[in-house]
């Protein structure tokens, strides 16, 4: 298996958790996969800059500085050694102190090269609920059409993405309690394309 799969979702959707789930699945089925958090290397590449931010402040931060990181954790993440397909964790749109701004912007895009883009969704209701009870995140929007608005942000950006990588869209249900079924969803479609 080789290439680079973009799972992207809007925050609070589940991805880390069946990500988590879906590294399990892998292992189990002696399926090479490297999974990648990109916050987890924008967050890192912040702290080498001096600054050691919560990973909820990295949006507040000048979007100049922010698009600097962001090309660079691209970069670092297009060169993710060995042969496993590289699963990345990150979002189609991020919203900052300057508006709505593209997760995967071209330079970003070309970096990442995907194979495919897999979208997380969920139903706003739940979504919504599961950002209302993880208190172990600061993220914005608690209500119900704020979880409605970002699905479609999600898509219209995905969209962007396909024309441009010419690559395919899969969505993914994330329903409530259901997310080991959701990465048996997600391995399938990613071994389909890599
Ligand atoms: P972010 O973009 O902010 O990192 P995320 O999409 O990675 O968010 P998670 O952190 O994985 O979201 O999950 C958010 C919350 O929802 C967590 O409390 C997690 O336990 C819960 N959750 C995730 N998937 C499900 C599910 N299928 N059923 C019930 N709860 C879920
Ligand atoms: P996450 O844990 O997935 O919510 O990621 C933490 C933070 O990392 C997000 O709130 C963003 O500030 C940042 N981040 C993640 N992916 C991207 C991306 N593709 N472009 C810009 N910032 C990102
Ligand atoms: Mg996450």
């Amino acid at each position: 298996m080789q290439g680079t799969i973009i799972v992207a979702g809007i925050p609070g959707v589940g991805k880390t958790t069946v990500l988590l789930e879906l590294d399990r699945l892998a292992k189990e089925k002696n399926v090479p996969l490297k999974i990648v958090n990109f916050g987890n290397v924008m967050s890192e590449l912040f702290k080498k800059s001096g600054k050691t931010i919560h990973r909820d402040h990295m949006r507040r931060q000048d979007i100049t500085l922010q698009s600097r990181i962001q090309q660079q954790a691209a970069r670092i993440i297009s060169r993710t050694p060995g042969k496993a397909a590289v699963v990345v964790d990150t979002h189609m749109f991020v919203k900052t102190a300057d508006g709505v701004w593209p997760g995967t912007p071209q330079k970003v895009l070309e970096a990442l090269d995907p194979n495919m883009i897999i979208l997380i969704e969920a139903d706003a209701e739940e979504i919504a609920q599961r950002r209302a009870t993880d208190a172990t995140r600061y993220r914005d929007g608690g209500n119900v059409e704020d979880a409605k608005e970002d699905l479609q942000w999600s898509r219209y950006m995905a969209s962007c993405n396909a024309v441009l990588a010419g690559v395919p869209i899969q969505i993914v249900h994330n329903r409530d309690g259901q997310q080991a079924k959701t990465a048996i969803d997600l391995l399938d479609m990613i071994q389909k394309r890599t």
